[in-house]
């Protein structure tokens, strides 16, 4: 067969676009990472080809010797990685994150119940109770929030809603929100009102298996995570949970929710886990930290203080900062492009209690995976939030945007992207 310049030249040629934007910017987007060649080139296997309905010995079709090798691998890595020595129950078959909390909630919940979830303007997931996404429609929520003053979530507001809604579940989880949740503080108040626990541990995974964060497996009841933001995977879901919930998680994922599953993604989570296991990626988990903690400092400096920029609850604990723009002349998509102009990608992000739409927003989530993965140490991290404290500044022009973007060309050429490809 043809390889894909010759089979289709419209797609290759994108692809390599793609490669070259990825190679040639900063990608500071909170969710996203650059997979190793390992885990691209097991996703790219002809594992693609093969149905496996069912679960590792127990599928629908014949011929799975081989992706049952690569399935329980994924399964067993997963489960040292954050239970080690546990009994905890994992399926790494959901597609996506979405996917992994849609299983997770269809295997503890009837339509109709209610869930207790952070609000999506205030960091949460659109999975997590979003009126149009299947959690809001098929589920009645109820929505937490973060303290106006801290803006870190108001436990006490999660306690009282508990107790007044009575929810089958709380979710705990975010996907824009610079600090740690209290794992134990959410199980207290979810068995006081009865309910189940749910932690999406989607963004801060990587750090979890680190050993740089709380691990929340021992806390809840069902643990969901992707595989492509820190944890640096191939694009999909897991879920971890207690061994007595195995049989409903998995019905739940198949065949409550898909059909075969993706066979060459799992090889490549299972290298991903592997990874994830090793010295490198700890090191590469603590340049993350550190790299966001330099960054949320120097937004912190007078200078940024009198441009308006606010760094929300004051640093970070994880991979992100959250810069508050509502003081600012910029908004956060006139950010978000002006980032852009220089060659660093990010995601302008509504911040809690923002005057402006959605569109536009008064924020932006600013995140090291992706740099930290590239090789980045503290120098770079350094050299990097200046690069962007300058670029919000008010007195931004032409000539600033010339000379920041040499020294975003600069830090892309010292510390080079899949030089192999
Ligand atoms: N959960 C959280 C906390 C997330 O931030 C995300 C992704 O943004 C997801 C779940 C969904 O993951 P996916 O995009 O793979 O469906």
């Amino acid at each position: 067969g043809a390889d894909l310049a010759t089979v289709d030249p419209e797609v290759a040629k994108a692809v390599a676009a793609e490669l070259d934007r990825q190679q040639s910017t900063l990608e500071m987007i909170a969710s996203e990472n650059f997979a190793p060649l390992g885990v691209l080139e097991a996703q790219g296997s002809v594992l693609t080809n093969k149905y496996a309905e069912g679960y590792p010995g127990r599928r629908y079709y014949g011929g799975c010797e081989h992706v049952d090798v690569v399935e329980q691998l994924a399964i067993d890595r997963a489960r040292e990685l954050f239970a080690p020595g546990s009994d905890t129950h994992v399926n790494v078959q959901p597609h996506s994150g979405a996917q992994a909390n849609a299983a997770a909630m269809a295997a503890l919940l009837q339509p109709g119940d209610t869930i207790l979830g952070l609000d999506l303007a205030h960091g949460g997931h659109l999975t997590h109770g979003m009126r149009i996404n299947f959690s809001g429609k098929l589920y009645d929520v109820v929505a937490y929030h973060v303290d106006k003053e801290t803006g870190l979530v108001d436990m006490a507001e999660v306690e009282r809603l508990a107790a007044e809604h009575r929810p089958k579940l709380i979710i705990a989880g975010w996907s824009a929100y610079p600090r740690r949740l209290d794992f134990a503080a959410f199980r207290r108040i979810a068995d006081a009102v009865d309910a189940k626990l749910l932690v999406d541990m989607a963004h801060f995974a990587g750090l979890v298996a680190a050993g740089l964060h709380p691990n929340p497996v021992p806390h809840a009841d069902i643990v969901t995570t992707t595989t492509h933001k820190t944890l640096g995977g191939p694009r999909g879901g897991i879920v971890l949970c207690r061994p007595e919930l195995a049989k409903k998680v998995n019905s739940a994922v198949f065949p409550g929710q898909q059909g075969g599953p993706l066979e060459h993604v799992i090889a490549a989570k299972a290298v991903a886990l592997r990874i994830a296991a090793s010295e490198e990626f700890r090191d590469r988990q603590r340049r993350t930290l550190e790299g966001a903690k330099t960054l949320a400092a120097r937004l912190s400096h007078p200078d940024c203080v009198a441009a308006g920029i606010r760094v929300l609850t004051g640093g970070t604990d994880v991979h992100l900062v959250l810069v508050d723009l509502v003081r600012s002349t910029l908004d956060g998509k006139q950010a978000e492009d002006r980032l852009h102009s220089v060659g660093i990608t990010v995601n302008r992000n509504a911040v809690p209690f923002d005057p402006r739409p959605p569109m536009v927003t008064s924020g932006l989530r600013i995140g090291t995976p992706a740099l930290a993965t590239r090789g980045f140490g503290a120098d770079d991290f350094a050299e990097v939030a200046d690069v962007i404290a300058a670029a919000l500044r008010p007195d931004f022009d032409a000539s600033t945007e010339h000379e920041l973007r040499a020294r975003v060309e600069l830090l892309a050429r010292r510390h080079p992207l899949y030089p192999e490809l």
